[in-house]
């Protein structure tokens, strides 16, 4: 009788789960690093390129800044002095400004001029550009930043 038992059984088949651990190093970006160096090293270099992206948008906000204060009549040398630079170097951050300012939003037959007086007869439509592209800029989009 045994052996009748055993030809009528069913083999049944079952799901079996096996777990499988996995350490690894968390830099905190979601990557699985394999050894503590190279999550290190992943967080180091994370942490210098938002510095350098902190520098340079610092710089950017101060170059607006420059090429606002200018437009709206400051004189050259007392910008100079206030963000302790040369006014050699806030005509050159001024030019820089106002060529990207230009790029962007409709220059409604305003000519491109990068004399002072002149962006200074026209001082509201060049506040207005640079105001763009500062929300350009800081938004994400960069022009001219990295
Ligand atoms: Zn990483």
């Amino acid at each position: 009788m045994e052996s009748d038992e055993a030809i009528t059984k069913i083999t049944t088949i079952e799901t079996k789960t096996v777990h499988v651990k996995i350490e690894y190093w968390d830099c905190g970006d979601g990557h699985h690093h394999k050894t503590e160096d190279s999550a290190r090293r992943c967080v180091e270099k994370k942490e210098k390129s938002k510095e350098h992206q902190l520098q340079r948008d610092a710089i950017y906000a101060r170059n607006i800044c420059c090429a606002r204060k200018v437009v709206s009549g400051s004189a050259l040398k007392d910008v100079a002095e206030a963000m302790c630079i040369s006014q050699t170097r806030v005509g050159q951050i001024i030019t820089s400004i106002l060529r990207r300012a230009w790029l962007v939003g409709e220059h409604k037959g305003i000519p491109f001029q990068l004399g002072i007086y002149e962006v200074r007869k026209n001082k509201d439509f060049w506040l207005k550009q640079i105001d763009l592209l500062s929300m350009a800029y800081f938004s994400g989009h960069r022009p001219g930043g990295s």
